[in-house]
This record gives structure tokens, C-alpha cells and sequence, in this order.
């Protein structure tokens, strides 16, 4: 097989935030790999903006060092960097001051894709919206795109969907969720509709439950203070992971479109049951002798923000009543690994006796490290003796299946942001899909706050509370280990 690039239309993009660790980790690097597969037209430009004083060759120095710390297999290909560094200018201004806004709308060309990334806090959305008008920088058809968290709760998501609604249409507004743009994310909708095999079986009658996780080996380490004001329920489960339950659990679209999948996604979260107390274990990590504990990594002080935390979840409807949604996510867990497991039921019939033993067929939808899908099957154990029954995997790491240079994907930020030059939102996330996560999770949040009490603790290296095993053993059920 061989790769297929489909070069985008000629764009302008200013990073807003440019000189920040997401542009420097993230959207630089990434969009030089876009450059060097042939994706990026070759007059396409990029435009940081921050405060830091710098001109453009300084801003080349400063790209040039991302590209090499996050993007080792740029070394050597001298040629392709020099010309995208060529493509890169930038420009000096505050989001709340006037200076610097002319110099910016000079350097912008008319007739191309004109996109604004928003690679800076929240706080700066409404300043850097104004200006982009009073400056009559952003054209009718220009995008945005906006970073999480997007908001802290209901009434902030709200305040920020109403600030940008002033100056840009629906259409105009890419919310980010970097999940969204995993390969194998998308593979869950290629499976899900592309092939007759699941569809059928995907609903209660067929599955006993559904397990997602996203387990951390690292701690909260430099991002303590960021991270203690939002903890684990807002940081993870309210957006990405409430994205893959929906993915997982929505109607087939009619079309894969925007609004036609984003529709299917939001009802979904309106199907949601409120979650009761004893449904939600919240977690804090403990150090090590050789570790810190989230204590000390937050300012040795005593905090109620969980580092952890599990949740079993219900939706009302026709396909999915009495079959639950056990989602966890955690920092300082055993492993680093980020999975979807669909359980389905026992056969309602062992016609190999008792000895047999149960088995249970497991599909496997693989986030990191190794993205890829697998399928638990029964078989027979090979060889005499009768008919003994074992399980083994159908599996599907894309590396195996493709081959290394299929494999080697675009990583979710040069995707996403190859479709804001596109204009296709179908990955993003609409307005009205993070109210209505927040709706959800708002009176979770408000429960345990009203409760005041502190996050169970757990030892570094484990799965977790136990409460968090007894949220699946009193059901009769297991969480599947956390095993990269
Ligand atoms: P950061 O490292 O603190 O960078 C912030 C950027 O904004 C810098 O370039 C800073 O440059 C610029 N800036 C700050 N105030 C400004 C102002 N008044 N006017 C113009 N520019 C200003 O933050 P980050 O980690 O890159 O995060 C950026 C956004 O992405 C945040 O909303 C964050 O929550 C989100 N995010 C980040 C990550 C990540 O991995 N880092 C992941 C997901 C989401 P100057 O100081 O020079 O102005």
C-alpha cells in the first residue's frame, strides 16, 4: 500500500501563543511533518505571535530547536527544514494591547485559508476575538481554533461559547480534543460503520459492559499548580474521555459530516444518567521513596483534588439500557496505557460442559502506546486431550497489519489542524456537545465538593483505589489490567 497525501489549499496560520509549550511540543513540529509528507503547499505561512520580543529569523532559531527536541527524524533532512523555516514569520503583540495588530494584518495574504490558533489561555480568547475584528483581520470565512479546557464548568463553557459567538460563526470555531484525531480513534467509526460484523451485536442485548481507560505512569510533576485547579474529572474524563464514550456508544450517523456525527454525540451525553455517589471513586496519589506524592508535587500542602478518578456510568436508551460505561483515568498508574474494551456476554449455551470454562469474546480498541485493535476469540487448545477451550487474541497493531510506513501516521494535532485548513469540524467539537458534558459532569463535581471529602489514597504504581476495583467486583465484574 502506499501512502496517499492529499495536499491542502494554500494557508495562512497564526499561532497565537507561539513561543508557548503546546506551539513548541506540538503544533510546530507537527506541522513541519505535514510540510515534509507534501501536505503544506509550499506558500503556505505560519505566523507566531506572543509578547516576547523577537523577529522573524529570531522565531526561526526558536522553531528550529522545537523541530529538533520534538522531531529527531528531522535530523538529516536539512532541505526540507530550511524551507519550511522559510515559511515562518512572526510578530510581536500582547492580546490585550493594540500594538503589533497592523504589522500582523499586513503580513496576511488575501485570497488563501486564513486560520487563528488560539495556543494561549482561555482567559485571552474574548481579547484576541475582538482585536482579530477591530483590526479587520478575521475574514468571513477565517477559522479559529481554541484550545482546552474550554471552560471550568457549565456557566464558563457557556461565558466562552457566548464571547466567541460575537465575532465568529459556528462554523468559524474549532474546539480541539487531540483524542478526536487519533488514528485509532477514527478506526473505532471505521470499524463500528464500515464493517457488517459489530454493528449488530453493538448494543445491550450482546454487550455485558464497556471499559475505558486512560492510565498515566507519570505524575502531575511541573504542572502542579495547573493541574490541582482542575484534577483529574475536568482535566480527562469531561472531554476526552467523555469524546470516546460517545464515539463508542452513539447511533450511526447518517453521513460521516459535522454536524450529522456531532448530533449523534450529543445525544449521547443527553442520554446519560446522573451519576450517583456511590458510582465515582476519586483517587490521590501517594510517592516513594523515590517519588513525590501529589502532595508534595502541589506544593506540599494538603489538597481534595483527585488525581484518580472511576466512574460507572448509564445511558437511558433503547440500544444501551442496563449495559454500563466503567471509565477510569488516573496519574502514577502500573502502566501507561489508554484503552477501550467492548466485553461481550458468555454464549447463552457452554455445549462444552462446565470444564470448558467461561470465555468471553473482547474487543479492544488501543489508544497508546501501541495504537491498534484486537479481538479476544475462543478456540480450541491445540493438540490431544479433548476439547479444552483458550482464548487468543486477532490482533491488529496497525505497525504489524500495515506495515511501518503505513503505519506511521500523522499524529493527532497534524491531522486535526490539516482539517481546520480544510474546514472539515467533523472531529471537533461542537458548542452545544461541551455544555451538555458539562451539564453532566457539573453536579458530579458539586457533590463531592459539597461532601468535602478528601480523594482516596493509592500507592504509586497501582490501578488505583481500591474502591475503584469494588466499583466493578460488586457488579460481578473486573476492570482488565493496565498493561501497556
Ligand atoms: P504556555 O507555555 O504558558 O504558553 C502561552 C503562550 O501564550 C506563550 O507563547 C506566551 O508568550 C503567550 N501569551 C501569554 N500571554 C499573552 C498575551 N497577553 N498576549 C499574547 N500572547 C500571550 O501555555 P501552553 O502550554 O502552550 O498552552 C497554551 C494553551 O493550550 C492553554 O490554553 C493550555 O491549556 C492549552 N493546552 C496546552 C497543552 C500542552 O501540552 N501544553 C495541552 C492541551 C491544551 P509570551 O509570554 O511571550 O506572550
Amino acid at each position: 500500500m502506499v501512502s496517499r497525501v492529499i495536499p491542502v489549499d494554500s494557508f495562512d496560520l497564526v499561532i497565537f501563543g507561539g513561543t508557548g509549550d503546546l506551539a513548541r511540543r506540538k503544533i510546530l513540529p507537527g506541522l513541519f511533518r505535514r510540510f515534509r509528507a507534501g501536505q503544506m503547499s509550499a506558500e503556505s505561512r505560519i505566523i507566531g505571535a506572543a509578547r516576547s520580543e523577537m523577529d522573524a529569523d529570531g522565531y526561526r532559531a526558536f522553531v528550529r530547536e522545537a523541530v529538533a527536541e520534538f522531531d529527531p527524524d528531522s535530523e538529516g533532512d536539512a532541505e526540507h527544514l530550511e524551507r519550511f523555516l522559510a515559511r515562518l514569520d512572526y510578530v510581536t503583540l500582547d492580546a490585550k494591547g493594540e500594538e503589533g495588530w497592523t504589522d500582523l494584518a499586513g503580513l496576511l495574504r488575501a485570497g488563501v485559508v486564513r486560520a487563528f490558533y488560539f495556543s494561549v489561555g482561555p482567559a485571552l480568547f474574548g481579547a484576541l476575538a475582538e482585536r482579530l475584528h477591530a483590526h479587520e483581520i478575521a475574514s468571513p470565512d477565517c477559522r479559529i481554533v481554541v484550545e482546552k479546557p474550554f471552560g471550568r464548568d457549565l456557566e464558563s463553557a457557556r461565558a466562552l461559547n457566548r464571547t466567541l459567538a460575537q465575532h465568529f460563526e459556528e462554523t468559524q470555531i474549532y474546539r480541539i480534543d487531540h483524542y478526536l484525531g487519533k488514528e485509532t480513534v477514527q478506526n473505532l467509526m471505521a470499524i463500528r460503520f464500515g464493517n457488517m460484523l459489530f454493528e449488530p451485536l453493538w448494543n445491550s442485548q450482546y454487550v455485558d459492559h464497556i471499559q475505558i481507560t486512560v492510565a498515566e505512569e507519570v505524575g502531575v510533576g511541573g504542572r502542579g499548580e495547573y493541574y490541582d485547579r482542575s484534577g483529574a474529572m475536568r482535566d480527562m474524563l469531561q472531554n476526552h474521555m467523555m469524546q470516546l464514550l460517545c464515539l463508542i456508544a452513539m447511533e450511526p450517523p447518517a453521513k460521516f459530516a459535522p454536524d450529522p456525527v456531532r448530533d449523534e454525540k450529543l445525544k449521547v451525553i443527553r442520554a446519560l444518567d446522573p451519576v450517583a455517589r456511590e458510582d465515582v471513586v476519586r483517587g490521590q496519589y501517594e510517592g516513594t521513596r523515590d517519588q513525590n506524592s501529589y502532595r508534595i508535587e502541589v506544593g506540599n500542602r494538603d489538597s481534595l483534588t483527585e488525581s484518580f478518578v472511576a466512574i460507572r456510568a448509564r445511558i437511558s436508551n433503547w440500544r444501551w439500557a442496563g449495559t454500563p460505561f466503567y471509565l477510569r483515568t488516573g496519574k502514577r498508574l502500573r502502566d501507561r496505557a489508554s484503552e477501550i474494551a467492548v466485553v461481550f456476554k458468555d454464549a447463552p449455551h457452554s455445549i462444552f460442559g462446565a470444564k470448558a470454562g467461561h470465555h468471553r469474546n473482547i474487543l479492544t480498541i488501543k489508544l497508546q502506546p501501541n495504537e491498534g485493535i484486537e479481538l479476544g476469540v475462543t478456540i480450541k487448545e491445540p493438540g490431544p486431550g479433548g476439547m479444552r477451550l483458550v482464548d487468543v487474541p486477532l490482533d491488529m497493531t496497525f505497525a504489524d497489519a500495515l506495515g511501518p510506513e503505513e503505519a506511521d501516521f500523522p499524529d493527532a494535532y497534524e491531522r486535526l489542524i490539516m482539517d481546520v485548513i480544510r474546514g472539515n469540524q467533523t472531529l471537533f467539537m461542537r458548542g452545544d456537545e461541551v455544555e451538555a458534558a458539562w451539564g453532566w459532569v457539573d453536579p458530579i463535581i458539586a457533590d463531592w465538593t459539597e461532601a468535602g471529602e478528601a480523594p482516596l489514597p493509592y500507592a504509586t504504581g497501582s490501578s488505583g483505589p481500591d474502591d475503584a476495583l469494588m466499583l466493578m467486583h460488586r457488579d460481578g465484574r473486573r476492570w482488565r489490567e493496565i498493561r501497556a
